[in-house]
């Protein structure tokens, strides 16, 4: 005989294609681990469906989601509330349910600056720091490293427009364009430098000539593998170098604080996307 389940608190992610996503794996752990019945989906959801999907999110009772791309910045519109962070960077990650209203957020901000002041235990106060893209991942760093004080933010990327608004976003921080082909020059003298671009995803080197240096702090954000070509030469160099998954985390970790309210499993959101992305590796 059937019988009839309770409807379950549910979440998911929102993205379009959704290939290689390892939220539904961390959070489902987390929720696992706190002892939480809630359901984490996956929504491949193309761009002409984007509004739609979210009156779906409204009327079918979610309790939040992650957006990834290509929607983080389009869905800012279909929202009622964006926090500060979202609203600055312009981009939301996580949405959040607050009675009938929909609240975006942006945790790769907070997700960049935990990671960065828990996990690597760097204080970037008073460094120049040299970002290299300018998409929504290299907003987010520029406003946490502007949060956390450096005295100088490089950012080197193709596109000299996208360029400089991201520049723009240092608000107390000398902030500075560099020319994609500048990048190479600048990487030397700067004290922090973080890649904001795909390039290492699977193999390659966003600056494959650049000879790093003892006493340089080298962040990739690239998570696959998490040990990527840049982080092995600029260890090799004698570098503090990290690849993204502590970001990663850190980033799943305020989303999973906003939906439910409790302190995040990071021991155990940390081991569940290992373990993806060693059976994503295998499987490529
Ligand atoms: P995005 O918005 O698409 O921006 C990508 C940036 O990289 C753009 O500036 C783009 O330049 C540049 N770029 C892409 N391919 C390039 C190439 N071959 N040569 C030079 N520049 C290139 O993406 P995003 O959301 O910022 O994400 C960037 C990376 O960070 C991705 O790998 C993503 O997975 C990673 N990420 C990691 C975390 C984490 O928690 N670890 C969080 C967020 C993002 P154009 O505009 O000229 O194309």
């Amino acid at each position: 005989m059937l019988r009839h389940r309770p409807a379950a608190n549910f979440v998911g992610v929102l993205g379009w294609p959704l290939e290689h996503t390892l939220s539904p794996v961390i959070h489902s752990a987390a929720f696992r681990q706190v002892g939480l019945d809630w359901l984490y989906l996956s929504w491949a959801v193309e761009p002409d469906d984007l509004a739609d999907a979210i009156s779906g999110l409204r009327a079918l009772g979610a309790l939040g989601a992650n957006v990834t791309m290509p929607h983080k910045e389009t869905v800012m519109a279909h929202l009622d509330e964006l926090s500060g962070d979202a609203r600055t960077v312009g981009a939301v990650n996580t949405i959040q349910r607050i009675g009938r209203k929909l609240v975006g957020h942006n945790t790769d901000v907070d997700g960049f600056r935990r990671f960065l002041e828990e996990d690597a235990g760097v204080d970037p106060r008073g460094m120049r720091a040299l970002v290299l893209g300018a998409g929504g991942a290299a907003r987010a760093v520029v406003r946490a490293l502007d949060g956390l004080g450096v005295a100088e933010v490089a950012v080197a990327a193709r596109d000299a427009e996208k360029t400089s608004k991201v520049v723009a976003l240092a608000a107390r921080a000398q902030g500075r364009s560099v020319s994609w082909a500048g990048a190479a020059t600048s990487a030397p003298s700067c004290d922090i430098f973080v890649n904001a671009t795909p390039i290492g995803t699977g193999t390659g080197d966003p600056l494959p000539d650049v000879t790093w240096r003892e006493g340089q702090v080298v962040v990739d954000l690239v998570y696959d593998p998490p040990a990527t070509a840049l982080v092995e030469r600029a260890r090799a160099g004698g570098s503090y170098a990290w690849g993204g998954l502590g970001m990663l985390v850190h980033q799943a970790a305020a989303s999973f604080q906003i939906w439910t309210g409790q302190d995040p499993p990071l021991e155990t959101m940390s081991a569940a996307a290992l373990h993806a992305i060693g059976t994503l590796r295998r499987d490529h």
